[in-house]
């Protein structure tokens, strides 16, 4: 059937139209060893000889994508290195070979034991995190069934299909051959995609069944802008895709040439627009749009294996923060918790805590940082370290009223006084911000912006938190409304209670890269927006055709309405009213 059209979920952003090929993981056939009861003195020499080659090549890997990328992405590859440090995996498969097992049964049965244990821990991170010890299995099978290691049998530029593709193979992708990807396996966060995306190579993931789909040398289309993979396109559908290619890349032209245009309303009113980051190929994407700075640095994921000790995190922080400058980097405290991290272990933070019953409403945020000063002190100083230059600034997540402020500006100076002991340098002056996202914080945010130097609205949270609605719960889908009027008007007093303070106001929730919600935020008076650096040049665009006149009526407007049927009413017109926002939401529709 031609057209064959597939929907997994968006890795890498971009259009590729080619041919296939095919890669299928053999690590199902297990030799076994018939001759049980003998101690198998070579199967274990095998396995400890599989270690090392596999230690060698993960090594060899790491130097040439560190080589391709930069430190941030090679420290992907020591999650892989550290799995084959687990004792207990490796002790367990040797008590199984000296029960008479061949070298590949008995790692085969140990694996599948422990990745089966993660199966029931439902954390989107431990999840995809559980890819690392994959790799590492699949790498040491396959040395141990004598295959080749290395994908890249074909020369020939192609579209890889495969199960899954282990984030040390993406790692040795050659973008002139692989042009893209699609895989059964995988999720937005994945470090595969994570790879992809550094790589800048399109890919869509956790397509299911894709490889039973696709026979190898069939002409497909990937779509990694919408997720979305054609298989056998017909001559139409292929030109329409070639238009849509060139389309992109004409988009992307104009959007580009505004990368270095100020972020000013019509009648001249400058808005700071800065972005949402997590990792560095996030940070260098927004260097190219034109970034006014780092709005949110969020910091969860260094903390994925095990918390980086201060001085790995002080590295990381002081290159983003030299990169950035002179533009300001401001790095959000530690979010554990709610939907982040939940469970895993991470050297014993939370699996020996009793699991809360309501994440998001639980140990969360700085709750988590007040509870545990080690880690939090560690991470504060190694942030206040990287203020070299005092283009740092700290954001401390979660707050709900005053306490916890003073509490966290207690460590700040315990921080300090750390680092005055131990003779490390640092500025003594650091801004200090909170997120408003308990909408206590938006009630009382006249006398929180009294005690900090600005506030940063998070409108994920804030509207999860004061619709009682869970973000990330399909069911209650319908319910999560950032432009519910009792939000708004949280947004409005967080905005009206900063200025009357003389402290600026920003919004890094993504509430602030919808084009409905732009002249909303822009109205109010917003001083900075924070986005995803996807997102940076379209706000942009919006914002420039946007006069502070006609974003404040409409502010004006949409908050003297109390239902949320009317407000819906309401944004929709403002699309008719303002031609960009149209322009730019068309973008959206498939
Ligand atoms: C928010 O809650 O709006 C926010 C930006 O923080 P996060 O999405 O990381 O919770
Ligand atoms: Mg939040």
């Amino acid at each position: 059937m031609k057209n064959k059209l597939i929907r997994g979920i968006p890795a890498s952003p971009g259009i590729v139209i080619g041919k296939a090929i095919r890669y299928v993981s053999e690590n199902s056939k297990i030799q076994s060893t018939s001759d049980k009861g003998k101690i198998k003195i070579d199967e274990v020499k095998k396995f400890e000889s599989a270690l090392n080659m596999v230690r060698h090549e993960l090594e060899l890997i790491r130097k040439d994508f560190l080589a391709r990328t930069d430190e941030y992405h090679a420290r992907i590859l020591d999650a892989e290195l550290l799995v084959l440090d687990d004792e207990t995996l490796m002790q367990n498969t040797i008590n199984r070979i000296k029960k008479g097992n061949s070298a590949e049964e008995s790692f085969k049965w140990v694996a599948e034991k422990a990745l089966s244990e993660f199966k029931n821990i439902k954390d989107k991170y431990i999840q995809e995190r559980v890819d690392d010890i994959r790799d590492v299995v699949e790498r040491v099978l396959r040395d141990l069934k004598g295959q080749p290691q290395n994908l890249l049998l074909h020369k020939k530029e192609h579209i890889l299909i495969a199960t899954n593709l282990l984030p040390s193979d993406t790692a040795t992708l050659d973008k002139s051959i692989v042009v893209g990807f699609a895989t059964d396996l995988g999720g937005e966060t994945s470090h595969t995609s994570i790879m992809a995306r550094a790589l800048k190579i399109p890919a869509v993931v956790g397509l299911n069944e894709i490889t039973k789909l696709i026979k190898s040398g069939e002409e497909i289309i990937i779509d990694g802008n919408h997720g979305i993979i054609i298989i056998d396109p017909d001559e139409r559908t292929r030109r329409a895709y070639e238009k849509r290619i060139y389309e992109f890349q004409e988009y992307e032209k104009e959007l580009l040439s505004l990368a270095t245009l100020p972020c000013k309303t019509l009648d001249g009113h400058a808005i700071e627009l800065a972005c949402n980051i997590e990792i560095q190929e996030e940070l260098d994407m927004a260097l190219d749009y034109g970034t006014s700075g780092v709005g949110l640095m969020r910091t969860e994921f260094l903390y994925l294996q095990k918390p980086l000790k201060e001085e790995k995190q002080f590295k990381i922080y002081d290159k983003f923060a030299r990169k950035v400058y002179p533009h300001s980097l401001i790095v959000r405290t530690l979010d554990i918790g709610g939907d982040k991290l939940i469970d895993i272990g991470i050297n014993n933070i939370s699996t020996t805590e009793p699991k809360d019953m309501n994440p998001f409403l639980g140990w969360r945020g700085i709750r988590f940082s007040l509870d545990r000063r080690d880690i939090f002190i560690a991470q504060l100083k190694a942030i206040l370290r990287a203020n070299k230059k005092g283009n740092v600034k700290l954001l401390f997540p979660m707050i709900d009223g005053i306490h916890e402020i003073r509490e966290a500006k207690k460590c700040v100076e315990k921080a300090k006084a750390q680092l005055d002991k131990e003779g490390k340098t640092y500025r003594k002056n650091i801004e200090i911000g909170v997120m408003i996202e308990i909408p206590s914080a938006a009630i009382i945010a006249e006398a929180i912006a009294r005690e900090v130097d600005f506030l940063s609205i998070g409108s994920n949270d804030l509207t999860q938190y004061t619709l009682a609605c869970d973000r990330g719960n399909m069911k209650v889908k319908e319910y999560y409304n950032p432009f519910h009027p009792a939000v708004l008007t949280l947004i409005k007093r967080t905005i009206d209670a900063a200025h009357k303070e003389r402290k600026w106001v920003g919004c890094c929730g993504e509430i602030g890269n919808h084009p409905l919600a732009i002249p909303i935020l822009v109205g109010l008076g917003i001083d900075e927006l924070s986005v995803a650096p996807l997102y940076l040049l379209e706000v942009k665009k919006i914002i420039r055709a946007l006069s502070m006149e006609e974003a404040s009526i409409i502010a004006n407007e949409v908050l003297s309405i109390d239902t949320e049927d009317e407000v819906k009413k309401y944004i929709k017109k403002i699309k008719n009213k303002i031609p960009v926002i149209r322009e730019v939401m068309k973008k959206y529709e498939e």
